[in-house]
């Protein structure tokens, strides 16, 4: 942690660590928050009353369960899964699953923070949750995937419903595994009730532009930004981590827009290819093989570059879209991004830059966007999914993509007139946090202390 915290503020910080202990992904989300709220902690005391940041800072709930299953040569593995359910002051809990070995209750924990504030960006009825398990898809057979989804949802059903808690995917959780979830939920519950996931197939009550909603919206984002400068994303040249979900449709939407990307990442290493990524390669390779991204530079041929070691942030680049995981892109990265002439970094991941990191960009005076303003369409396309399954409904992909682009502008307004309102104009970070905040803690003080 860089800057100091708010005297006002740093007895609410110093509890969540004592309450928390080890939880370190958890305290530096919470950490990042509680440093956006200077500006209210001298003036704007009601925003501090009847403990509201002490309540905002303890999940509602936090589930932790067994998820036992079977391997193919019938042995028995036992993986932990965690459904953190944190706040329901705007509507129920909404937010995604992540399976990954790396998955423990802090990560959970400040995923579904986050969720909290970035949903309440949105402008949608929905309150903030977070789940998932340490379970390690890849290398497992299709067969085992369904039967640890069957086993994760058997004991997760009792605490999802449409009107309590929607999960949706995040990383290692996509269209396949949230197929095998809704078929279990479908089959344990005896109901057909869409709304309890989001992120389904489209023939079976699915919405058209989630699969692409994160990646889009975080570059729809971004170009709200190279306005503010009278920029936009034509001839830039771009750089993106990750090759999952987000990125890839990230990459989509830049070349849609004119701007070329010229690398991204799996956690093997980076390809550089200075023709622009060829997505058809990258979605056979990802999405239809689940394969290496060094498989692109074998197919592609020789002008392209695959780096096992080494840093993706090393490529120079304009515009720089961190859509892999979370503290990706540390201090010595972001200096390395600012000597090479970056001007622009929006977040596709959850937390991707470190405090240090921020504090460069900041410094430079660089145009920076926090994750949870400028990846929010894809919670935001999730509840478009649920307002389609409530009302028996389903909209075209020009509908919906539009309803996204007019999410993304009204999010960045949001950010851009809040920052302005307490002095700190062009400041992403304080805009998105202290209006996702009031907007919470308004909420939670009119439903009183519960
Ligand atoms: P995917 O599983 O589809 O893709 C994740 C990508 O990041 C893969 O390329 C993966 O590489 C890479 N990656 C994951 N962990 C690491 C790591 N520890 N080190 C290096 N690379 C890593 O996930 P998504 O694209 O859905 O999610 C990416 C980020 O976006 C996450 O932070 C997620 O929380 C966030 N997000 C996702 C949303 C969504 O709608 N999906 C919504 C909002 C935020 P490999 O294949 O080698 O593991």
């Amino acid at each position: 942690m860089t800057a100091a915290v708010h005297p006002r503020l740093q007895p609410h910080f110093d509890a969540v660590i004592a309450r928390n202990p080890g939880e370190k992904e958890f305290h530096q989300a919470v950490y990042e928050v509680i440093l956006s709220l200077t500006p209210i902690a001298g003036k704007r005391p009601e925003y501090l009353q009847w403990s509201i940041l002490k309540r905002i800072c303890e999940p509602e709930r936090q589930i932790i369960f067994r998820v036992p299953w079977l391997t193919d040569a019938g042995e028995v593995e036992i993986n932990r899964g965690f459904r953190v359910q944190f706040n329901t002051a705007l509507g129920p809990y909404k937010g995604g699953l992540r399976f990954h070995p790396s998955v423990n209750l802090s990560i959970i924990k400040f995923l579904g923070f986050e969720q909290v504030f970035k949903n309440s960006l949105t402008g949608m009825p929905i309150g903030g949750g977070k789940g998932g398990s340490d379970f390690d898809p890849k290398g497992k057979s299709e067969q085992e995937i369904m039967r640890f989804c069957q086993s994760f949802m058997t004991e997760l059903y009792r605490h999802i419903g449409e009107y309590r808690d929607v999960p949706a995917g995040d990383i290692g959780v996509g269209g396949r595994e949230l197929g095998y979830l809704f078929g279990q939920y479908k089959r344990i519950t005896n109901q057909y009730e869409s709304g309890v996931l989001t992120g389904k197939g489209l023939s079976w009550g699915g919405s058209q532009v989630r699969t692409e909603a994160t990646g889009y919206g975080t570059v729809f984002f971004a170009q709200e930004m190279l306005g503010t400068k009278g920029q936009s994303f034509d001839g830039k040249r771009v750089v993106v981590s990750g090759s999952g979900n987000v990125a890839i449709y990230a990459i989509e939407k830049v070349h849609q827009l004119g701007g070329t990307v010229i690398a991204c990442s799996d956690s093997n290493g980076y390809v550089v290819d200075e023709q622009g990524i060829d997505l058809d390669l990258l979605k056979d390779i990802k999405e239809v093989r689940r394969a290496r991204l060094s498989e692109y530079a074998e197919r592609r041929g020789s002008d392209v570059r695959h780096v096992a070691d080494g840093s993706l942030w090393d490529v120079p680049c304009q515009i720089a879209l961190p859509c892999a995981t979370q503290n990706e892109l540390r201090g010595s990265a972001a200096k390395a991004l600012l000597d090479n002439g970056v001007e622009l970094v929006a977040e596709g991941a959850n937390m991707p830059c470190t405090p240090k990191a921020i504090d460069l960009f900041q410094g430079a005076g660089i145009l920076y966007a926090p994750g949870k303003a400028s990846n929010a369409g894809g919670v935001a396309t999730s509840a478009l999914e649920m307002q389609q399954n409530a009302s028996r409904d389903s909209w075209s992909f020009e509908d919906t993509e539009a309803r996204l682009q007019q999410i993304m502008t009204a999010i960045h307004t949001r950010c851009v007139e809040t920052a302005e309102e307490f002095g700190e104009p062009g400041n992403y970070v304080m805009g998105a946090n202290l209006a996702g905040y009031m907007k919470v803690a308004n909420a939670m003080v009119a439903l009183g202390v519960i």
